[in-house]
C-alpha cells in the first residue's frame, strides 16, 4: 500500500484528477525534458470530456503560458481512461512525447518513467490483515501507522491549515459561484443559521460548503482523498478544533487513521470518480472522517472499522454526474451530505455494537466497491454524459 501522505494532497480546485495531476505532468516533464519552445498537450477520457468544467486547460497553462496549445480528444468509445499526452518540441524540432495517465487524487503514472507515485510502503493491504498484526505486536493503529511513516502528522499539520484556511475563506464569501449555472454561494447564509439555532449539523455543512465552493471556484484546498470530495473532511477538521476543541495533533492523529481506511479503498478498489464513480470520492471521504470521528472519541478498532465500512456501505453505487463537467452539482451538496452521514455512521456503530458484531467487515465492502465501481457504465464515471447532467439544458 502507498503512502498516507499521498491521500493528503494540496493544490489548486477544481478536480485533484483534473487540476493537481495535469499540473503535476507537465512540471515533471519540464524537469525531465528541460523547457521547450512549444507544447501539445492532448487530453483524453474524462480529462477531455469534463476538462473545460475542471479548468484543466487552465492549470496547464498557468505553467506553459502560450508556449502551449490544449487539444480535448472526445473519443470515449476508444479511450475511456484519464490519459493526457504531453509533446515538447526543443529548438531543433525534436519532438519528446510523455503518455501519462491520471490515477485519481492527484497521482499520476508516466509510461515508462518511474517517478514514485506508484512507491509501496505498508506492507500489508487489508485492515483484517492489520488488525491482526496489531494484536500479535500489542500496539495501536496510530503506532503501526508511525512505523512507516514517522514524518505523517507534519505533514498533516500543514494540510489542516490549508483546510482550515479554504472553509475561513469559503465562510467569508457571498454571491455568485456559476453563472451559466446560476448557482450562488451558500456557506455564508448556512454557517448564520447554525450559530443562530445553535445547531452543530448546520454548521458542519456550513463547512463543507465553504471548502467545496472554494474548490469549485480554483481555490487552494486538500484532497482528502480527492479535491471533489474535499469538503467532507475539511468540515471534520473545522469542527473538531473550532466547535469540540480539540487540538491540532488530536486532529492530525485522527486523520492518520481515516487516511490509512483510504489508502485501503486506494489499492483495493479506487478514489477516483472516473474510474469508480462518485462512490470512490465521496464514499471514501465518508468512511475517512467516520474512522477518524471515531478514533478522535477513543473508540476502539472494532467500532473505528465499523464506523468506515458504514460510511462505504451506503454509498455503494453512486455515480459521478458533473453538470456541464463543474465540480458544482451535485458535488458541493453532496460532500455536505457525507459528512453528517459520517457522523451518524459512527453513531450507529457505537450504539448497536453494544448488542452485536456486524456482519459486513471494511475488506468485504471495499471489494464490493470495486465490483460495482467496474459495473458502472463510462457515461456516469465523471465525463457530464450522463444522469444528473442530461436534466440541464443550456439556457439562451
Ligand atoms: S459527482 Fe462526485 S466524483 Fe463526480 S466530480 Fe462530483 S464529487 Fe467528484
Amino acid at each position: 500500500m502507498q503512502a498516507i501522505k499521498d491521500i493528503f494532497r494540496i493544490g489548486k480546485g477544481p478536480s485533484s484528477s483534473h487540476t493537481i495531476a495535469p499540473k503535476r505532468a507537465v512540471e515533471l516533464f519540464i524537469k525531465y525534458n528541460g523547457p521547450c519552445k512549444h507544447y501539445d498537450v492532448e487530453l483524453y477520457g474524462s480529462l477531455a470530456l469534463t476538462g473545460k468544467g475542471h479548468k484543466t486547460d487552465e492549470i496547464i497553462k498557468e505553467i506553459l503560458g502560450d508556449k502551449v496549445e490544449v487539444h480535448f480528444i472526445y473519443d470515449l468509445d476508444k479511450e475511456t481512461r484519464n490519459i493526457m499526452i504531453i509533446k515538447g518540441y526543443d529548438d531543433e524540432d525534436r519532438e519528446m512525447v510523455w503518455r501519462v495517465e491520471s490515477l485519481g487524487g492527484g497521482a499520476i503514472k508516466v509510461d515508462g518513467i518511474d517517478i514514485g507515485d506508484e512507491k509501496e510502503i505498508y506492507p500489508l493491504d487489508h485492515i483484517c490483515d492489520i488488525k491482526a498484526y496489531l494484536c500479535d505486536e500489542g500496539i495501536d493503529i496510530l503506532s503501526y501507522i508511525l512505523r512507516y511513516e514517522p514524518d505523517i502528522i507534519d505533514h498533516l499539520m500543514s494540510c489542516i491549515d490549508v483546510m482550515c484556511a479554504s472553509v475561513t475563506r469559503g465562510l467569508s464569501k457571498e454571491g455568485l459561484l456559476n453563472k451559466r449555472l446560476n448557482v450562488y454561494r451558500s456557506a455564508h447564509y448556512l454557517k448564520k443559521e447554525g450559530d443562530m439555532k445553535g445547531d452543530i449539523d448546520l454548521k458542519r455543512l456550513a463547512y463543507a460548503y465553504a471548502a467545496s465552493e472554494e474548490n469549485a471556484d480554483g481555490g487552494t484546498v486538500c484532497t482528502a482523498p480527492t479535491l471533489g470530495s474535499c469538503g467532507v473532511v475539511a468540515s471534520f477538521v473545522y469542527s473538531s478544533l473550532y466547535d469540540e476543541g480539540y487540538t491540532k495533533k488530536e486532529v492530525a492523529e485522527a486523520l492518520a487513521v481515516g487516511g490509512l481506511f483510504a489508502d485501503v479503498i486506494k489499492k483495493n478498489a479506487s478514489i477516483s470518480g472516473a474510474t469508480g464513480g462518485c462512490q470512490a470520492e465521496i464514499g471514501t471521504a465518508c468512511a475517512l472522517a467516520a474512522s477518524a470521528i471515531a478514533y478522535l472519541a477513543h473508540e476502539d478498532i472494532e467500532i473505528i472499522e465499523y464506523a468506515a465500512e458504514v460510511g462505504i456501505e451506503h454509498h455503494l453505487g453512486l455515480t459521478c454526474d458533473p453538470v456541464f463537467g463543474y465540480v458544482i452539482i451535485p458535488c458541493i451538496e453532496r460532500n455536505a451530505v457525507a459528512i453528517l452521514r459520517a457522523y451518524d455512521a459512527v453513531k450507529l456503530a457505537t450504539n448497536i455494537s453494544k448488542y452485536h458484531n456486524h456482519s459486513v467487515s471494511f475488506d468485504m465492502v471495499v471489494n464490493s466497491m470495486n465490483y460495482t465501481g467496474k459495473k458502472i457504465s463510462p457515461e456516469l464515471r465523471e465525463t457530464g454524459l450522463g444522469g444528473l447532467a442530461l436534466e440541464f439544458k443550456e439556457e439562451d
